[in-house]
């Protein structure tokens, strides 16, 4: 089986890019380990519990030889603003990637098995590091960021790897090509890139709305401005991002029905019918309480006296992540409209 061969099935398949790395100790292992030491991995106590499976891949496929890495295009256009919603990372505007994008790796997987290679599929869900070896294979270059850029499709791509007992020679890295640029340090709200290439999680709205399951810290609340799941700042800023196409793949559309919703109908929803509204969604893994937290911080910033009544009904929610986020925004609202108070 060649690579060309490989390169045509991943097309057909929908996928964007495809790239062949050797697998071995991964590429930045020093710099995870180092990242770690720091702290920095925040609440993600599982980075350190597979921090040595994500070194080696002999350890989750023994025999690999080529880690396979693939990106899928998931860039749409800026949506018409509309008034009273939140702002929503663009890569949860469709439905959950990991459920479209699985079903064609597993589908490449098994060609690969046909020519006697053995397989392990990961889409963001397993102990690779999957944008290290994307920088390795030529797939991206880790921007200032943290994220990978590609120079036709920018940052707006999913990951995803086969580990294969199959050899294929590997491609070359890309040329890091920031330059000068520091544009998405400076456009980030929380000064979560520290220094370039260096994130740190703790103070990311994205990782404080989504992977974060306690309080947002009140530090943070005023800067996630209308945000309420992810945050998209520091890849809007990126100058790579204007040879961006929009995706057209039929899996990866937006949800209008959840893009388009008012911030305040969100409380209306019960645990089952927060579940029923999102299936599908990967807003699902904030859970209703963490979304709501994220819906108070929002209104909080944004939101008016028309919204007091439904913060005031969240405000006695069974849920008390989701009661002391209400009396917070309850506050904000009253000091705006009646500053006087
Ligand atoms: S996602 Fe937002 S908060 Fe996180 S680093 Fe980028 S701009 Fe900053
Ligand atoms: S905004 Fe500039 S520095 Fe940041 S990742 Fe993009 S090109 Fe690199």
């Amino acid at each position: 089986m060649t690579r060309e061969v490989i390169r045509a099935a991943a097309e057909e398949l929908g996928f964007a890019l495809c790239g062949f790395a050797r697998a071995g100790r991964a590429p930045h292992a020093d710099a995870l380990e180092a990242w770690l030491q720091d702290g920095r991995q925040a609440s993600m106590e599982w980075m350190q519990r597979t921090a040595e499976d994500r070194i080696n891949p002999e350890r989750i496929l023994p025999g690999a030889r080529t880690v396979l890495v693939l990106a899928t295009n998931y860039f749409h256009d800026d949506l018409p603003p509309a008034t009273g919603t939140g702002r929503i990372g663009r890569y949860a505007w469709s439905n959950d990637y990991h459920e479209v994008i699985r079903p064609r790796l597993e589908e490449l997987a098994a060609l690969m098995a046909k020519a006697g290679g053995t397989q392990r599929c990961f889409v963001d869900s397993g102990p690779v590091l999957e944008r290290d070896w994307a920088a390795e294979c030529g797939i991206s270059w880790p921007g200032k960021s943290t994220m990978g850029i590609h120079p036709e499709l920018g940052t707006w791509f999913f990951l995803s790897v086969i580990l294969t007992t199959l050899e294929f020679a590997p491609d070359a890295p890309l040329p890091d090509r920031c330059g000068r640029c520091t544009r998405c340090i400076d456009a980030c709200p929380t000064q979560a890139i520290t220094a370039p290439y260096q994130l740190d999680a703790r103070r990311c709205i994205s990782f404080l709305t989504i992977e974060n399951k306690g309080a947002i810290p009140e530090e943070f609340r005023e800067a996630m401005g209308n945000r309420i799941f992810g945050c998209d700042d520091c890849l809007d800023a990126c100058p790579w991002n204007r040879f961006a196409r929009a995706s057209r793949d039929a899996a990866m559309q937006p949800r209008q029905d959840i893009l388009t919703k008012p911030l305040r109908e969100f409380f209306a929803l019960d645990d089952a019918a927060f579940k029923a509204f999102f299936r599908g969604s990967p807003i699902l893994r904030a859970k209703r309480r963490g979304f709501l937290r994220n819906v108070c911080v929002a209104l909080g910033n944004t939101g008016t006296r028309d919204d007091l009544p439904a913060l005031q009904a969240a405000a006695a929610d069974a849920e008390p992540l989701v009661r002391e986020h209400a009396l917070w925004a309850i506050d904000r609202i009253a000091a705006r409209e009646n500053p006087r108070l």
